[in-house]
């Protein structure tokens, strides 16, 4: 089985990156390069230019210049739609060749960058659903206050208006998705936008990027600044010039992020993962289903590097076996491989980093207690070369477990019994995230007060996944805020109350 990875490179025909500022494609002050590897055969794709900390201040520079003094936030909203329109149209059309670049990224399979959630179609679909609202974000008016407690005789109301500059980290796992979800609600309020992709996934965006050109925004709105967390993404985050960051990634830099906006009262939209809960209940409709569901999400497309990822499967003692047979099953059934091949079903850890990170876990577990049921080890041959993991399933988990604890990050999946509802909610909430959860179950009453009682930001019952109209967020330690939908919208606006004296 050959690797098609470099061949697949020069047929999309992919050249160095660069930096795109104030409406022009440059290098990087500094000169400064980095290599992108594909995870699957850990060979050099291409390079890319790192943004300096100089870079970075033109960029907000122009992204702030755009903002005060440009069309964009004052553009009426017809025109504004018909650009985000235009763009939509542009991602549709070069929806096949952004699905394999995403593959040449991050070794995403390319069957699942083309059908899931994390494809072009779910970035032209959230573009195109908050070009929607560009024509109908609006404030409101409320009645008059009697008695007026200060004697003044007033109309309020209030103005919706665009934040400002906005900063957008995004990570390497979801990247068209996360570009879109972070990008669409930015542009569609009238916001100006810096992004920092992800030194690991670069590509897309820099498409994209080509797409937001031809789409012909004005200059200075829309600017892409490559490179890593450290300088690029510090420069981003630390910049007077940017009025709100929005991230997607671990809880580390989130806090990170947090602090360097505490001086600033910068605003900040955070999503930092989860160790989210799959509720599976004697009365589920299928509980073979509910464990493909859990086993699917951690074992195909990225191999668990997801944020939703349900990897905690709390599952009712009576079913609990028949539970654990299927999820094992599941994990015969993933195919490794070469990215490109639409056979293959999973993809490899994203860098070596994050591969001993993986590792560690699932070598400690065992020693904490924790039943291996299937994988714990690593495909070989030809696949030793790329970071594969085979699926993992470990039973009889502890919640007090690192494993059961901890964002994992990879193809692993732990299970524990329980015994009545009660105590699968309080296994459930016992956890310092709070991003997502699913409820497995026929029973329609237990199902809401599961999902009420669950802290966190989305609750699937029987089913779970994005839409771009859903906000998304989490709870607790997952995050901060909520972007989607009017969600979004929120996020990258001002309220302003307008006080019309009605007595002169
Ligand atoms: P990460 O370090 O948080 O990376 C996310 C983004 O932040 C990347 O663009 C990264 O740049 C950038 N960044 C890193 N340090 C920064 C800083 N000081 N200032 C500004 N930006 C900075 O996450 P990761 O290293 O890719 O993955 C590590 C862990 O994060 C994973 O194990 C997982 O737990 C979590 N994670 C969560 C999600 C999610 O969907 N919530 C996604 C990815 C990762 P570079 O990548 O270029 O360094
Ligand atoms: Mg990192």
């Amino acid at each position: 089985m050959a690797m098609t990875v470099l061949t697949e490179r020069d047929q999309l025909g992919v050249k160095p990156g660069r930096l795109y500022v104030d409406g022009s494609w440059c290098d990087s002050s500094d000169g400064g390069t980095w290599e992108q590897v594909n995870p699957a055969t850990n060979e050099v794709v291409t390079t890319f230019a790192v943004g300096s900390a100089a870079d970075v201040d033109r960029a907000v520079r122009a992204a702030r210049r755009a903002f005060d003094e440009g069309p964009w936030p004052r553009m009426h909203a017809k025109d504004r739609k018909a650009i985000l329109q235009r763009l939509v149209g542009l991602i549709s059309d070069h929806g096949e060749e952004l699905n394999r670049l995403q593959t040449l990224e991050n070794g995403m399979p390319v069957a699942f960058s083309s059908m899931a959630v994390v494809s072009s179609a779910m970035a032209a679909a959230i573009f195109d659903h908050h070009a929607g609202w560009i024509d109908k974000i609006c404030g409101e008016t409320f009645p008059t206050y009697e008695p007026s407690p200060t004697g003044a005789d007033v109309q309020v109301m209030t103005f919706r208006e665009p934040l400002g500059v906005v900063a957008a980290v995004i990570p390497w796992n979801a990247p068209m998705m996360l570009f879109a979800q972070k990008v669409a609600p930015a542009l569609a309020t009238g916001c100006t936008v810096v992004v920092k992709p992800s030194e690991y996934a670069a590509l897309t965006s820099l498409r994209l990027t080509e797409l937001i050109e031809e789409a012909d925004l004005p200059t200075g709105v829309f600017n892409l600044v490559p490179g890593p967390g450290d300088p690029t993404g510090e420069a981003l985050i630390t910049h007077p010039g940017v009025d709100k960051v929005t991230f997607t990634g671990s809880r580390a830099v989130g806090s990170r992020i947090l602090a360097a906006s505490g001086d600033g009262i910068k605003r900040v939209t955070l999503e930092l993962g989860g160790k989210s809960p799959s509720i599976v209940f004697d009365d589920a409709a299928s509980v073979e289903g509910a464990a493909m569901v859990a086993m699917g999400m951690v074992s195909m497309g990225v191999s668990g590097q997801g944020c939703v990822c349900q990897t905690r499967s709390l599952v009712q003692r009576s079913v609990y076996d028949a539970f654990l047979e299927a999820a094992a099953g599941l994990t015969g059934m993933v195919t490794f491989g070469d990215p490109f091949d639409p056979a293959t079903t999973s993809g490899a850890i994203i860098n070596r980093r994050q591969l001993e990170r993986v590792m560690g876990f699932i070598e400690r577990a065992p020693s904490e207690g924790a039943r291996l049921v299937a994988g714990g080890d690593r495909p070989g041959g030809e696949l030793a070369q790329g970071n594969f993991v085979n699926p993992t399933l470990f039973a009889d988990v502890d919640n007090s477990m690192s494993v059961a604890r901890d964002e994992v990050f990879g193809p692993v999946l732990v299970a524990m019994p329980f015994e009545d509802e009660d105590e699968a909610i309080r296994i459930a909430n016992d956890t310092q995230y709070g991003l997502g959860a699913g409820v497995y179950t026929t029973n329609i009453a237990r199902a809401f007060r599961v999902a009420r009682a669950v802290r966190a930001g989305t609750v699937g019952i029987n089913e779970y996944t994005l839409m771009p109209n859903a906000p998304f967020g989490g709870y607790k330690t997952s995050g901060l805020g909520r972007e989607g939908g009017w969600g979004s919208i929120e996020a990258f606006t001002e309220t302003k109350s307008v006080i019309v004296g009605l007595s002169g």
